[in-house]
């Protein structure tokens, strides 16, 4: 992890948020390459979850919302964290995941007798409305040891909302408080009916969002994989109750499928776990977890979320949430199946699943093996030399290749450097300008992975690189 934080600062992907102010917790920005690679992330999501399904369309919705959405939500009364600290360290560990962490490993290690004894148990944990979480002191008091320490010296659980305020208006008293979102979804909730009758969208239609989200993470750490500010590429399907089951599996699916698919990421670094203990409006979830270097880690939540938001949000606004067919004039509240993704924590598994280290030409050399749709910079133009004729066909090349890619210009130093240059923030393609371009009119292109060269001819250079990203 090391390598990789100091590579993502130093070619412009992440860097910690108010450096020179010593920074802040859990908070980054993303620099010239980072926010590239962003937006590819999130321009293929979008495209993957709104153009290629007509039934589902994309919303932008306000970060701010009146505060009675989170009461109705159940986020002002159950965001909460469970929070216990290891007395001899003093670490601070989030319950829910020493407890799922210790039922996986009783699991892995072919205990399936302990793992379900614990996991009733927790399960139990969650639906008992204890506010101080006796279960949890429990589970953890008897089971589970301090990972640093090993010793089973804990405090007591403590419970911590997860929510951000803050103070709308000039009066700093309680009727000015709003929550800065800690989901995108609720966005989407209100505004069912407004979006249903706006676009005529019919059971089962899905509505797709992607933005900032805000949780008062209580353990931090892990570099952006959990950021206090982060964003969501989110999508809530409306179906009609009794399908939801189908169209979970359905999701679970696709959404499976598109890490491999379309991010290029290996089948084996991919993971699914089933939640034991459910969110308080979900009757199904699953996650997609990823093989970080420091643990096989959530990057997306499928959840059965049932009607209970738009039943909430009826019950709260007294607006009528009801979906009438048309054809069968059947009226339900429609049941909910969303597929939740973290685009920040994609991007770090993207980063990671990227990062490589060989032998090329006999030298050491680092790699983002990035596939092309995510790659920041889709070629580079290299001239072998700076000046004279070499030097204006490349920068022709550059702007020509500008108005489609980003590209990038660079004559500085020896070629073997600006190859490993490019190599590092993972360019798949470098066109090299050399002496025989002045002759023939064409260029070297050169592949990432394999450092192996071709020709192109020039005028086949834009074509050539439309094939390659549209594979
Ligand atoms: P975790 O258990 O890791 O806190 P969660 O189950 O609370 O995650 P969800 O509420 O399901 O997460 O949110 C959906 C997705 O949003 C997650 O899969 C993750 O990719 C992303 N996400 C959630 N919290 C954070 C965070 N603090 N920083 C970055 N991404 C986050």
């Amino acid at each position: 992890m090391n390598k990789l934080v100091s590579l993502a600062k130093r070619r412009g992907f992440i860097y910690p948020s108010s450096e020179i102010y010593g920074g802040l917790a859990s908070c980054f920005d993303y620099g010239p390459l980072g926010s590239e690679m962003k937006k590819n992330i999130k321009d293929l999501w979008w495209t993957s979850m709104t153009r290629k399904h007509r039934n589902i369309v994309g919303i932008d919705a306000s970060i701010m919302m009146n505060p009675t959405v989170w009461e109705a939500s159940g986020h002002v009364s159950s965001f909460n964290d469970p929070m216990i600290d290891d007395k001899t360290t003093k670490r601070r560990y989030r319950a829910d995941h020493l407890i799922e962490n210790h039922i996986e490993k009783l699991r892995r290690d072919g205990r399936e007798d302990d793992a379900h004894r614990v996991s009733t148990y927790y399960e139990r944990a969650s639906e008992t409305d204890d506010p101080n979480k006796t279960f949890y002191d429990i589970i953890i008091a008897e089971e589970i040891k301090a990972p640093d320490t090993g010793s089973s010296d804990w405090t007591e659980v403590r419970q911590f909302n997860l929510m951000f305020q803050c103070n709308m208006g000039a009066l700093a008293d309680s009727s000015g408080i709003v929550y800065l979102r800690p989901e995108t979804a609720q966005g989407i909730f209100v505004n069912f009916h407004n979006v249903r009758e706006s676009n005529r969208m019919k059971v089962p239609f899905g509505i797709a969002q992607i933005g900032k989200a805000f949780r008062n993470e209580i353990v931090k750490g892990n570099f952006i994989f959990r950021m206090v500010e982060f964003e969501q590429m989110e999508m809530q399907y409306f179906v009609k109750p009794g399908t939801q089951g189908e169209s979970f599996e359905a999701w679970r699916e696709e959404r499976y499928n598109w890490y491999i698919e379309k991010l290029g990421i290996e089948r084996e670094k991919l993971h699914w776990y089933k939640h034991d203990k459910l969110a308080h409006y979900a009757d199904l979830a699953y996650d997609i977890k990823f093989e970080f270097p420091f643990g096989i880690e959530e990057i997306e939540g499928i959840h059965s979320r049932t009607d209970f938001d738009l039943k909430q949000h009826q019950e709260f606004s007294g607006k009528n949430m009801e979906y009438i067919d048309q054809t069968t004039k059947e009226r339900y509240i429609p049941y909910v199946v969303e597929t939740s993704a973290g685009c920040d924590r994609l991007f770090l598994a993207l980063l990671c699943d990227a990062y490589t280290e060989d032998v090329v030409d006999g030298e050491q050399r680092t790699m983002l093996k990035f596939s092309s749709k995510i790659a920041p910079v889709k070629a580079a133009v290299l001239p072998l030399m700076k000046k004279g004729e070499m030097g204006a066909k490349a920068t022709q090349l550059c702007d020509e290749l500008a108005d489609n890619f980003l590209v990038q210009y660079d004559d500085a130093g020896s070629i073997g450097k600006r190859y490993r240059r490019q190599d590092e923030i993972g360019t798949p393609y470098c066109f090299t300008v050399d002496h025989e371009t002045l002759e023939n009119n064409t260029v070297t292109v050169r592949f990432r992975d394999s450092a192996q060269q071709e020709r192109v001819n020039i005028s086949k250079v834009k074509a050539f690189l439309d094939e390659q990203l549209a594979k």
